[in-house]
C-alpha cells in the first residue's frame, strides 16, 4: 500500500516536473540525507549499500553534482542551470563511516550541518536517543580537506522560529564561530533546524554572517536563487533506486508540495481524524512515511 501510495504520487508529479524542466530549467536539486546507517531500522536512515548505489547513479549521471558554495558562482551568473549537491544534516559519526569513503572515492562534493553542541558531546537528539554518536572536529578537518565541508544546524538543533533576537543571534553567532574557530575561516552555510524558519530567522541568519540557508521546502532551486531558503529534497531508506531517481527529477516535487502545505490549504484536521486509519495501510508514521519532508 505505502509503495501503491507513492507511486501514484510520483506520477501524478511526473508532468508537472518535466513540464517545469522544460519551461524553466532543470535547476539545482539540493539532496538532504540524514543517516547513513544500516541500523536503526528509521526512515532517516538509509543503509550503506543503498547510499552507495546512489551516489553512483549521480556520479555517472548529466547533472554534474556541485558543492553548495558553486551556487553562489551560479548566482553571480555563473550558469549553472542544472545541477545535484548533496548535504546531511545532524553530523552523525556514521557519516565518516559510510558515507565519507563512497563521496571520497567518487570524488563528489558535500556539505553536513553539523550542531557545535552535539560536535562536543553536549547534547544529543530525541529520536535516536543519548547513545548517538556524532562527527568530532578531527573528523570534520579530515572530511574537509576531501572537500566534504562542515555548516551550521544551529549551536544546540533548537527551532529557530519565536526566539528574540538576542537569543536568535546566540544560535547563529556563536555555532559559526564554533565552526570557524575548531575548522577554518571559510564562509559557511546553515541549515534551520527542524526546517522552521520564517523573515526574521532569515535575517538574523543573513546578518550572523552566513553565505545562505537550505530549507526543507521541497522542489529544484533555479536563478535567481533564495539564498537563505534554498529548497531540498530529503532522501529516505523508503526510496528505491527507482524513487531515487524519480525524485532528483523532480516527480515527487508536487506531492511534497501538497503534503507540507496540508495545513494552509485548510485540510489539517484530516490528519487527526484518518490518521489511525492510514497508519493501518502505511505504517506508523501515516502518511509522513510515504511522503518525505520529515526532518529532523
Ligand atoms: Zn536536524
Amino acid at each position: 500500500m505505502r509503495k501503491a501510495v507513492r507511486r501514484i504520487s510520483a506520477a501524478g508529479g511526473w508532468l508537472p516536473a518535466r513540464l517545469a524542466r522544460w519551461l524553466k530549467g532543470p535547476g539545482v536539486r539540493i539532496l538532504t540525507y540524514h543517516r547513513v546507517a544500516a541500523q536503526p531500522e528509521d526512515r532517516l536512515c538509509v543503509p550503506p549499500s543503498q547510499f552507495k548505489r546512489q551516489m553512483e547513479v549521480l556520479s555517472s549521471g548529466s547533472a554534474p553534482v556541485i558543492s553548495l558554495s558553486r551556487l553562489i558562482t551560479a548566482a553571480g551568473g555563473g550558469g549553472i542551470s542544472s545541477a545535484v549537491a548533496l548535504t546531511f544534516d545532524d553530523g552523525y559519526d556514521d557519516l565518516y563511516h559510510h558515507a565519507f569513503p563512497v563521496l571520497k572515492r567518487l570524488g563528489l562534493p558535500a556539505t553536513v550541518f553539523v550542531v557545535p553542541e552535539f560536535v562536543e558531546g553536549r547534547g544529543f537528539l530525541d529520536r535516536f536517543g543519548p547513545g548517538q554518536k556524532f562527527l568530532d572536529w578531527e573528523m570534520l578537518r579530515e572530511m574537509e580537506a576531501a572537500g566534504i565541508e562542515a555548516g551550521s544546524h544551529g549551536l544546540t538543533h533548537r527551532e529557530l522560529i519565536g526566539f528574540h533576537d538576542k537569543e536568535l543571534d546566540r544560535e547563529l553567532e556563536k555555532s559559526l564561530l564554533a565552526l570557524k574557530s575548531n575548522l577554518d575561516d571559510r564562509p559557511r552555510w546553515l541549515a534551520y533546524p527542524r526546517g522552521r524558519f520564517n523573515p526574521e530567522v532569515k535575517t538574523a541568519a543573513r546578518r550572523a554572517g552566513y553565505l545562505g540557508a537550505v530549507t526543507v521546502l521541497p522542489g529544484a532551486n533555479r536563478a535567481p536563487f533564495d539564498l537563505f531558503g534554498l529548497r531540498r529534497t530529503e532522501i529516505s531508506r523508503d526510496d528505491t533506486l527507482f524513487d531515487f531517481r524519480l525524485k532528483v527529477a523532480g516527480a515527487f516535487d508536487l506531492g511534497h508540495a501538497v503534503w507540507q502545505r496540508r495545513g494552509a490549504a485548510g485540510v489539517a484536521n484530516f490528519k487527526e481524524y484518518a490518521r489511525p486509519g492510514i497508519k493501518r495501510f502505511t505504517g506508523k508514521h501515516g502518511f509522513d512515511n510515504v511522503f518525505s519532508g520529515e526532518c529532523e
